[in-house]
């Protein structure tokens, strides 16, 4: 069984997970440049669910195979739930993560409460005119001192895993996947699919 999906990413690191956890299933996962195509919609939604939902349409409208979208950030309590579905904006505007890293820890100087949580909407779309289906994962969490490791991707160096008991930038690509948010989100669209058919 190789099924073909085609997931809304232009990021390296989402893809790569993806891959991870649906190729043992059977599902083959395309990026837009593995097909040749050009999908960056704006993103000027107010939910993870609107993102995901932009992007997902975007997509497929313009490829002959079912979609995945994924919007997904980093909540930071002590930050007011900041930076949230501006995560990725977060980073380029400071110049990339070294820069996000050096204004999280700044603005968490002195202050108790470091939790935090990702959190991730994939949304699927079996075709341009169906009906999105989301599904959903939250990692709980806390926000290092310094960041660690150069494990996974983005603000993972920077972030302690509650449940794996794990610092994301050191984790295994398994563990990691056994607890992250988009780990479960998957997991979830996984079941989804089997059931389905
Ligand atoms: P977007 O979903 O394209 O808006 O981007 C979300 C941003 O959140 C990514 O570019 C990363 O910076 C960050 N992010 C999302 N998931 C993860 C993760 O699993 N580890 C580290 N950073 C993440």
């Amino acid at each position: 069984m190789n099924i073909e999906i085609c997931l809304a990413t232009s990021n390296e690191g989402k893809l790569r997970e993806y891959r991870e956890i649906l190729a043992p299933m059977g599902y083959v996962i395309y990026s837009p440049k593995d097909l040749g195509i050009e999908s960056d919609p704006i993103e000027n939604g107010t939910t993870y669910r609107e993102n995901a939902l932009i992007k997902a349409r975007d997509l497929a409208s313009k490829v002959p195979f079912p979609v995945l979208s994924d919007d997904s950030g980093i909540e930071i309590a002590a930050l007011g739930n900041a930076p949230g579905i501006h995560t990725a904006r977060f980073a380029k505007e400071r110049g990339g993560y070294a820069g996000a890293f050096e204004a999280i820890l700044n603005e968490l100087k002195g202050k108790q409460d470091r939790s935090a949580r990702f959190v991730c909407c994939i949304c699927y779309l079996s075709s341009p005119t169906a009906k999105p289906l989301y599904f959903e994962g939250v990692c709980p969490g806390s926000i290092l001192d310094a960041p660690v490791g150069e494990h996974g991707f983005g603000y993972d160096p920077l972030f302690h895993s509650i449940e794996a008991n794990a610092d994301f930038g050191t984790a295994s690509e398994e563990i990691k996947n056994r607890y992250s948010h988009r780990g479960k989100a998957i997991k979830a669209l996984g079941l989804y699919l089997s059931i389905k058919g």
